[in-house]
């Protein structure tokens, strides 16, 4: 079956990047609040990405457009310092290893100038990899994974479809920093529900804590029609944190997160509230930030929910 080409989903740092696909899909399509729920993977052929490697030398060194070449392709071009490369889709550090490696040296081959070529992982697609092809992929420049970690709550972990706990998150968080790839981890302010809440936030920052990543964002659950997690709370069955509850999640985070360096943000759309800085150094004044929009308890101080995204 031909490959079809997945919408450009990325995340916010990797905007100067050349999107190129290798797979569309999540490989861990089971969890149960994500628009990849159920979503079938499809691995491309290694010929297809070095055609669209080549298309992209021809245009970037002598403006050529190929009329088989989607026009996405030279929308990105257009714009593109040869930089950065964000290789797609959900979890594209799936892709086998022996051919993951040859397009990422086609890649180096062509764009002998490029920077850093970021991907997303799921914690069991590091697990799967070993040190070695980690660090062999780091060599070619594999410099940054970006991993949803969700809670560290284990039984929301289990509720939520996460395919992991815990412990796996953090040795699969530890093991691509021991490979050398800088490490982005994300957590859902509100995955835990009402109920859960409390705890699902402690065990974020701690979660946090024992990865110790480079970067680590805050984002806010948002449902999505369609998703498993949406139908729980039509039926009753999931409750939704209200925003200043999710102000408290975070704050409780940052609170008991302790990261060696790292630059925490919740700039995400999906936020009610940005905050960010470098942990530890600015933990006072992200909490006392956090704590004066607390205090006043004002939902007009927050971000409108027609201004939230996804
Ligand atoms: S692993 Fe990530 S992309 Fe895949 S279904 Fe879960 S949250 Fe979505």
């Amino acid at each position: 079956m031909e490959f079809e080409r997945p919408g450009i989903i990325r995340p916010p740092s990797e905007h100067a990047s050349y999107f190129l696909p290798l797979t569309s899909g999540c490989s861990n399509n089971t969890c149960t609040f994500c628009g990849y729920y159920g979503s079938k993977l499809r691995m491309r052929e290694v010929d297809d990405i070095k055609k669209e490697i080549d298309a992209m030398v021809l245009y970037v060194q002598h403006g050529i457009h190929l009329p088989t070449v989607p026009d996405i392709v030279y929308a990105v071009l257009q714009s593109w310092e040869q930089r950065r490369v964000f290789l797609q889709d959900g979890d594209a550090l799936v892709y086998p290893f022996p051919k993951l490696k040859e397009v990422i040296e086609y890649l180096n081959e062509k764009f002998p100038c490029l920077e850093r070529i970021g991907i997303y992982a799921t914690p069991q697609d590091v697990l799967r990899k070993s040190l070695d092809e980690l660090r062999t992929l780091r060599e070619l420049k594999l410099g940054i994974a970006y991993m949803g970690v969700e809670s560290g709550d284990d039984e929301v972990l289990q509720k939520v479809g996460k395919g992991v706990n815990h412990a796996q998150l953090v040795e699969a968080g530890r093991k691509a920093k021991q490979a050398g790839i800088i490490l982005s981890v994300t957590v859902i302010l509100g995955l835990g529900g009402v109920e859960g809440s409390g705890r699902h936030a402690l065990e974020a920052a701690k979660v946090l804590t024992e990865i110790d990543p480079e970067y680590a964002g805050a984002l806010t659950l948002t449902l999505v029609p369609g998703t498993p997690l949406y139908e729980q709370w039509e039926q009753g069955n999931f409750s939704l944190i209200t925003p200043l509850d999710s102000l408290k999640e975070l704050k409780m985070i940052v609170e008991n997160a302790d990261f060696t360096d790292c630059f925490f943000s919740s700039m995400h759309a999906s936020n009610y509230y940005s905050v960010r800085g470098k942990l530890p150094q600015d933990k006072s004044r992200m909490l006392r930030e956090l704590e004066a929009i607390l205090a006043k308890g004002d939902p007009a101080l927050l971000r409108p929910e027609f201004l939230r995204g996804l």
